[in-house]
This record gives C-alpha cells, structure tokens and sequence, in this order.
C-alpha cells in the first residue's frame, strides 16, 4: 500500500475525438494510467485533464500531489504557460514528475529540460526491446533483463536531451532504430522519469510490466523529504553570516 499522492494529468483529446482510440481507452488514459496505480497499492490517485478550468491542475491539486504523471500529444499549445509555470515550481519544491511517451515535446518537459526534447519517429507497427540497463535502480525494481511491445511507434535516437542522471532502459526497434527509453533527472528538490512506452493507438498503459515500472517510477519520483527547497521566492542574501567574519578594511561597493 502506498498513500502517495498521484494525480495523473492527461490531454484526453483523442479519446474523445476517435472512435477507435476511445475503444482502446474507454476512461480515458488518465484512467488506465490511474487504474495501473491503484493495481499496485497506490490509494491516492487523482485525475485532471486538459479542458478541465486551470487544467484540473488548480494550486490546491498541486500542494496536495507528491507525483504528477503527463501525458499529452496533439495539443501541448493549449496547455496555459501560467500553468507550465506552477507546475515547474512545484517540481523545483520536490514533486515528482513522470513525463511519458509524447510527453516528451510537453511544455514542461522542455522548460525543465531546455533543449528541444525532438526525436525521430515512424508509425509501422514495428516491435519494441526495452533492455534494463540500470538494473540496480528503483524503477527497474522487479522487471526482467528486457521486455518487448509486440507492435508500437518507433521512437529514435538522437533523443535532444541533457544526459540524464539515470538511464534506466534502452530501446531497440525491429526497423534498426534505438532509444534512451527511460531517463531520470532532478530539478531543484524534485525528480523527474521520463518514460517512452505509450502511443494512444496501442493499449500499452493496461499492460502490466507498463503499469509496474509507472508504479516503480511513482513511489521513486515521490518527495524524499529532506530539507526544503529554500528558493522558493528567489535567491536568498544572507546579510547574517553564521559564525562571526574578521572585520575587513574593503573600499568595495556593495549592490546587496
Ligand atoms: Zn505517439
């Protein structure tokens, strides 16, 4: 059991908008992804989507989650820069963040990561080899050496990313591609898995080793809670200094 607090952020657009993408996720994939959660003990899992007033992501949701998970695609321009804003503080404050598959052009994930977070891509049903190759991480906790999706859209390196902290899986695709699959990152107090699996068009979020390593990643990104992030409103001028300074006779200008 766990009661970390997840609160799952989902785009649901296309659920709605096609007949067959809504077959696959009938509750939306907010809803597998939090069903997948609730499979592996988590007992407080909340859900918000885009169209929802501030995105369901009002500044009570975010003070009150540990994890916030993130799935977009089509519409990552109408998510509200004020929003993005919110949501990096509260990362930078120590909460936990799970980018996943798409995710990866989000607003967020590229105000965090500061690069253009592009990749190479194919839609051609090909199949997917994620290899553990951090098998001493928490996410990688109970998985075996590798695991396949018999059919998926390609992901391709170059992955425009900071090296990642951790790279927790690899990916190799039948059509000759690779790609760093699962990557870790901090950002101030917080810490942040993305995680490739995922295309709304294959049904990989009710797959169980898909739903263990989102579970792993939660209970990994979740808040450590060591001392808090102290920058909260800005750099801190420390006029006291801790322990007495000898008196200086400097003719600098002080700006402070
Ligand atoms: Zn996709």
């Amino acid at each position: 059991m766990s009661d970390i607090r997840v609160t799952v952020w989902n785009e649901f657009r296309h659920e709605n908008e096609n007949e067959f993408i809504g077959g696959i996720y009938p509750d939306g994939i907010h809803g597998a992804i939090a069903a997948g959660l609730r499979e592996h003990g988590f007992t407080n899992v909340g859900t918000a989507t885009l169209d929802e007033p501030e995105h369901g992501l009002t500044d009570e949701v975010l003070a009150q989650t540990d994890v916030l998970v993130w799935w977009g695609h089509k519409a990552h321009g109408d998510v509200q820069d004020a929003i993005v804003q919110k949501v990096q503080n509260r990362v930078l404050e120590g909460m936990g963040l799970i980018v996943l598959h798409s995710g990866h052009h989000s607003k967020i994930f590229r105000k965090l990561m500061g690069t253009s977070c592009s990749l190479r891509w194919r839609e051609a049903d090909e199949k997917e080899r994620i290899w553990v190759v951090k098998p001493s991480h928490p996410i990688a906790q109970g998985l075996p050496p590798y695991f396949e999706n018999d059919e998926c859209e390609m992901y391709g390196e170059l992955f425009d990313i900071p090296a990642p902290d951790d790279l927790v899986f690899i990916s190799w695709f039948e059509g000759g591609n690779v790609f760093r699959s699962g990557c870790t990152f901090h950002r101030g107090n917080g810490k942040i898995f993305y995680f490739r699996p995922g295309h709304e068009t294959y049904p990989l979020y009710h797959k169980p080793i898909i739903r263990q390593v989102i579970a792993n990643a939660a209970r990994w990104a979740a808040p450590a809670g060591g001392p808090a992030f102290p920058y909260t409103k800005g750099a801190i001028n420390e006029r006291e200094p801790l322990a007495p300074i000898t008196p200086k006779d400097s003719k600098r200008a002080r700006i402070g």
